[in-house]
Formats: C-alpha cells, structure tokens, sequence
C-alpha cells in the first residue's frame, strides 16, 4: 500500500514485549514502507525474544532502555546514534501502573503508585523525545508516535491511574509538537481502541470493552493491532507532513459517540 514510502529513513522502536505488542505491529508496518529498524528491550528478561521479532523486521540493533532511570536512556540514545546512525522516527509504546491500581477502588492510589504511572507512561515520552531532538534535527526533522486510550477523556471503571497517566501523556504531546515544530519534528499520540496484549490482559472489564465497541462502535467491530500498524505508518510518512499534536483516533470511530 506504501511500499518504499519510508525508504531511508531509520526508525526507534521502544515499547515491543512480544508479537501481540501494539509496537510490534508498528514496526512491521514501518518496515513494509522501507525503513530502517531499531528496537529497545526494557531488560534481560526480554532481549532474547525481541531480538528474534527485530531479525523478522531485518534489524539487529537492538538497545537496552529502562525508561525509569535517565541513565539507561542516555545509554541508549547514544547506541542509537551510534549504530543505526541517526533518527527519523520514534515509536513510543511503553506504560506500566501496578497491577493493584486496576482492581482498587481509583481514591485508593498510592503516591508511589501515581509516581510510578505517570514516570514510566508520560514522563518517558519527555525523556525520550529530549534525547531524540538532537538526532532528528540532524537528519532536518522527524516523527514522533505515542499509543494513548479514551479513558484519559471519560471516566472508563478500571483504567484508574492510567488514565490519568494518558491525560498527562496526550498533553505533553501538545507542548512536545510545539517546542519541536520549527525543527520540523511532529508528535502525535494514536487513541486505540481495545486490542488483546500482555498490558491489557491486567485491566478488569477488557471484555465488556471489546463488546461494547462491537454492538455501538460506527464500524460494529474490534481494531487489531495491525490497524494501529497502518495509523503509525501515516503519521511517520510524508503523508502527514503538516500532521502534528493531535490525537488520531483508531477505534472503530467509537470515540464519536455520545451513548
Ligand atoms: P505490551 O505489549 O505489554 O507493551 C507495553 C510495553 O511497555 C512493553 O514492551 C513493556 O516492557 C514496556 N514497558 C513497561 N515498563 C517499561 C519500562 N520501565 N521501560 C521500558 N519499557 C517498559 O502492551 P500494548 O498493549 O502493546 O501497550 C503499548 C501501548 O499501547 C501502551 O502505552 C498502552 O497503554 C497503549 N494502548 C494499549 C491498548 C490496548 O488495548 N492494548 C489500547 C490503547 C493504548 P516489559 O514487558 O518489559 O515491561
């Protein structure tokens, strides 16, 4: 559909736990157009199984990144600019809440709890984005893709603190599209509907969400990743090249509806 679109262009990948990853399904679709792949893995744990997902996209650097600690950014920043030799897109598809913060009562979250969500799943967006600047302005500018949900507008039973991390996430996409847009370097969050991943198996009513978008959705059926895939490639192509801090929202356009 866009094959060569993304010819020469090199790609940063953070956010790939295993095939069902949102960030997965955006690496294939930017590696169908054309570009160059890196990949981050949070830790030992995972490196083993994104490195076999980064060989079936025809890469083999991959970077160790903890988003947590701003060491292990500025490790892989660097690996980054070393190894794939610049930067023209980043995908950011990271968050993480503990997994009390789904099943108790929202006035119940913990400070460290809040800490924890809105570092790993909005702050990291900042971080990262600081570090991929210099590397994009290089290369006379970019795209940036972070993955959001609705339940950072309406009150959605169960995503809690996360929510409220997206809230902080979209907004900091706002500010990042602003302060980047004369390096012409755009930022974009995509709002995806319900899609079956090792992050959502946590959060309780997943099913009735699916349901939901099924019997009252515009287009009366899930999203799956591959959907996603196919949003990420426009906004890190040309074709959304005046594209920049916005939500795009893929979800069956369920967000257009009042009941
Ligand atoms: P996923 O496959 O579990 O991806 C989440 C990723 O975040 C994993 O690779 C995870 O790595 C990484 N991560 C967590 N903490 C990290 C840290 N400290 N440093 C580096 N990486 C860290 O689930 P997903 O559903 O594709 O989620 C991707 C994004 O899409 C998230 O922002 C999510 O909120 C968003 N989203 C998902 C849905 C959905 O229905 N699935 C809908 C809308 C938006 P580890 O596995 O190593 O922790």
């Amino acid at each position: 559909m866009a094959d060569g679109i993304l010819d020469g262009k090199l790609a940063l990948v953070a956010g790939v736990a295993n095939k069902r990853s949102i960030a997965w399904a955006i690496a294939q679709a930017l590696h169908g157009a054309g570009a160059q792949l890196a990949f981050t893995y949070q830790g030992e744990r995972l490196e083993g199984s994104v490195r076999k997902l980064a060989e079936e996209a025809g890469s083999d650097v991959l970077v160790e990144c903890d988003v947590s600690a701003d060491d292990s950014i500025d490790r892989a920043f660097e690996q980054v600019g070393e190894q794939l030799g610049g930067l023209d897109i980043l995908v950011h598809s990271i968050a993480f809440a503990p997994q009390d913060t789904f099943t108790n009562r929202f006035i119940e979250t913990s400070r460290d709890a809040f800490r924890m969500a809105l570092d790993v799943s909005a702050y990291s967006l900042i971080a990262m984005a600081r570090r991929a600047e210099p590397l994009m302005a290089e290369r006379g500018g970019g795209s940036m893709v972070t993955m959001t949900y609705m339940a950072s507008e309406r009150a959605f039973p169960g995503y809690n603190i996360m929510a409220t991390a997206k809230a902080a996430l979209e907004c900091s996409v706002r500010y990042l599209a602003y302060e980047l847009g004369p390096a012409a370097i755009r930022v974009n969050a995509i709002s995806a509907g319900p899609v079956r991943t090792l992050a959502s198996a946590g959060i309780a009513g997943f099913k009735e969400m699916e349901t939901v978008i099924e019997e009252r959705s515009p287009m009366r059926q899930n999203i799956d990743a591959a959907d996603v895939g196919q949003a990420a490639l426009y906004l890190c192509s040309p074709m959304s090249r005046m594209v920049t801090g916005t939500t795009v929202y893929v979800d069956s356009g369920y967000h257009a509806m009042g009941i």
